[in-house]
């Protein structure tokens, strides 16, 4: 490989980038990655060395799953040392999950892995696919002193590039399907490529790279609504083997100040379940102990999210309960800031 153009790996897991329409249904379905590359000739003009490797069978990312997951940190494991930087080609409708729990599985990362896809396949007319994959290429290339400039998970759509663990899918329709709401986007594609230097994650390089695969899925989200009963919250507790659950509450954090909602959270957390309180807006940040109706979950030793995505907030919960850490430090560790997911 060449000492002087960055290596690129592109992987190719499925969504609707490398689709094509069934001919006899009309339905989108996963095709094969050959025929993705045969409609992007433009690749080969970048100015770096791409390889590429796909999963066996593509997914739509409505299928994703920890399992997949795994699997893509062991790519990038196994290829950590040949390449500079990895682009994963992703469904857009999971594609936060993914990126955001891959920024927690991936430890002291020193290269750029840039998610992206599209809103429209690559072979059609008006397709976003080829902006996307040709930016993302393009910025995971990018070096300074013969090092990678960007150093973290990333997810690019539509002409910005975002941390990967700060962004929600909000639109099924218009090309801009992501935003960022709590953190400025990483970099802008324009006529010049602008990258805001002052926002990329700073890791310590000193420290070897590490990468965690075990993930508890034994948790639960629960998005509360206004009438939500105690029977349903009763059954949700009783779920056997559940180790954490994420309360989606309403704005800053705040919750319903009845007895019984409160009591039936105390009860868990004695049984040594952790609770996590992420707001519902998809900006701002909870802040507990600021009305009264969040007070009680702060006294009773609720988790802070503070301004967390639910996308992030799952994975950095399957990560850490991974990790048999302490009830005690649990806390402490959960509302610190691992990968720059929370301010
Ligand atoms: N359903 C598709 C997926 O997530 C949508 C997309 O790729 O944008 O795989």
């Amino acid at each position: 490989m060449s000492k002087f153009k960055s290596n690129i790996l592109l992987i190719y897991t499925g969504g609707t980038i490398g689709m094509v329409k069934d001919a006899d249904t009309g339905v989108l379905k996963s095709f094969d990655f050959e025929n993705l590359l045969v409609n992007i000739p433009e690749l080969k003009l970048l100015d770096c060395n791409i390889d590429t490797l796909s999963f066996k069978k593509p997914i739509d990312s409505s299928d994703m799953h920890p399992k997949y997951w795994i699997q893509i940190a062991e790519i990038i494991e196994n290829n950590y040392d040949k390449f500079d930087g990895f682009v994963v080609l992703h469904g857009s409708d999971t594609m936060s999950y993914t990126s955001s729990v891959l920024s927690f599985m991936l430890e002291n990362l020193a290269k750029p892995i840039i998610f992206t896809g599209s809103q429209l396949p690559i072979g059609d007319l008006r397709t976003d696919a080829k902006e996307n994959l040709i930016t993302s290429i393009q910025l995971a290339s990018i070096q300074s002193h013969g090092k990678p400039v960007i150093k973290e998970v990333c997810l690019y759509f539509e002409y910005k590039l975002y941390r990967a663990n700060r962004t929600t899918k909000i639109n099924a329709e218009h090309f801009q399907a992501f935003a960022s709401l709590n953190y400025p986007d990483l970099a802008e594609s324009g006529v010049h490529l602008k990258i805001n230097k002052d926002y990329l994650y700073k890791p310590n390089t000193k420290k070897t790279f590490k990468v965690h695969k075990e993930l508890d899925k034994n948790i639960v989200l629960i998005k509360l609504f206004p009438g939500i009963s105690k029977t349903v919250m009763e059954s949700l507790m009783a779920i056997p083997n559940l180790k954490a659950i994420i309360l989606e509450t309403y704005g800053a954090g705040n919750c319903t100040t009845e007895k019984w909602f409160i009591n039936i959270l105390k009860e868990s957390i004695s049984k040594g379940i952790h609770i996590i309180n992420v707001t519902q807006c998809s900006g701002g940040s909870v802040m507990m102990g600021h009305y009264e109706t969040s007070d009680n979950l702060k006294k009773i030793g609720v988790i802070s999210g503070k301004d967390i995505t639910t996308e992030a907030a799952i994975g950095k919960l399957m990560y850490m309960l991974g990790q048999n850490i302490t009830s005690k430090a649990f806390k402490t560790m959960y509302e610190a800031s691992l990968r720059g997911e929370m301010s």
